[in-house]
């Protein structure tokens, strides 16, 4: 297979307590997605739109409800200990806080060794130490003589994600997955972060998805990378993002990407596009199409069915009963 993972008809159900009741609702929606071996796919959607929910079940964090994953071809939930554990290595997360990756009360060294020792991927500490410092001065932590014996703590929030980064390249995994890694600091050294995310995957030749609610992040990534729009646990739309950023065909792209700021205030007035309203809950869907109750175009059917993913050229997808 060309792909790295292949996620099939994924619906993961989560369940909430209301007083007696106990209300279950799809936080993923029977989605599908790709990633092909050594590229970098995105993944968008604002908070509630399963996009981590997603990123999770692809990492076997989650067991979905339904659906299957595959690595290199193969499904996860089916691998016996040994593949399990080969997989486990090479399918690695970078959380938004790098406190859900790192123990606060291990010294950097220790955080980038043990990892190294612990799957065997390094003989004794020396060998370990070697591999932790040729990742260090990759990811930016240099010179790493002055980071290695420092705790969590005593990092700034930005060289805590390089830490972060650091550890899931230790084992050189054949697949990441990024989970709004730079949501929580200064936009000063979003664009560095990103780069050195970019720059490291490209290095090892794994591959990368990217999960972000900033579109504009993945314009580090080049035009040609797929990107998978999400709305209430549904992929809307799915493109380069070229093809999204020029010729965005569902609604809800178009709302997001009138949302970019752009210089030329004309060139923004013909592409404007608002939705009313907020985000319902995912546990109040409107019927039919997710959007139905929000969107400017909806018609009667749009109430009624459930747009499934269309093709409109050898790379676009898109969900929507105007296509
Ligand atoms: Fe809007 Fe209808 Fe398209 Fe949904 S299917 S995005 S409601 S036009």
């Amino acid at each position: 297979s060309d792909n790295v993972i292949e996620a099939k008809n994924i619906v993961v159900k989560f369940y909430i307590r209301r007083g007696l009741r106990r209300i279950g609702f799809a936080a993923v929606d029977n989605v599908s997605i790709a990633v092909p071996k050594g590229s970098i796919f995105g993944l968008i959607g604002e908070s509630g739109s399963g996009k981590t929910t997603l990123g999770k079940v692809t990492l076997a964090l989650i067991k979905p409800t339904k659906g299957e994953v595959l690595f290199q071809g193969r499904n996860i939930f089916d691998m016996d200990k040994k593949e399990f554990k080969k997989y486990r290595v090479n399918a690695q997360y970078i959380p938004q806080d790098p406190y859900a990756s790192i123990n606060p009360y291990k010294r950097v060294r220790d955080i980038l060794t043990d990892i190294a020792k612990y799957h065997k991927l390094a003989l004794n500490n020396k060998e370990a130490l070697d591999m932790a410092i040729d990742i260090m001065n990759k990811v930016g932590l240099n010179p790493p003589e002055r980071y290695l014996d420092k705790y969590p703590f005593q990092l700034s929030g930005g060289e805590r994600q390089r830490v972060s980064i650091a550890r899931a390249l230790m084992l050189k995994p054949a697949y990441i997955v990024a989970d709004e890694p730079v949501t929580m600091l200064d936009a000063s050294l979003k664009a560095s972060i990103v780069k050195t995310i970019k720059d490291m995957v490209r290095e090892i030749g794994s591959s990368l998805l990217f999960i972000t609610h900033e579109i504009t992040l993945l314009q580090f990534f080049g035009p040609s990378t797929l990107v998978a729009v999400m709305y209430l646990g549904k992929l809307v739309e799915q493109a380069t993002l070229k093809e999204l950023l020029e010729e965005p065909l569902h609604p809800y792209t178009q709302a997001l990407i009138s949302a970019i700021p752009v210089p030329d205030p004309k060139a923004r007035e013909t592409r404007k596009l608002i939705l009313s309203g907020t985000t319902p809950s995912p546990l109040n869907k409107p019927q039919g199409c997710p959007l139905s109750n929000r969107c400017p175009f909806a018609m009667d059917i749009c109430r009624k069915e459930e747009p499934q993913l269309k093709q409109v050229s050898p790379t676009h997808f898109v969900a929507c009963h105007l296509r």
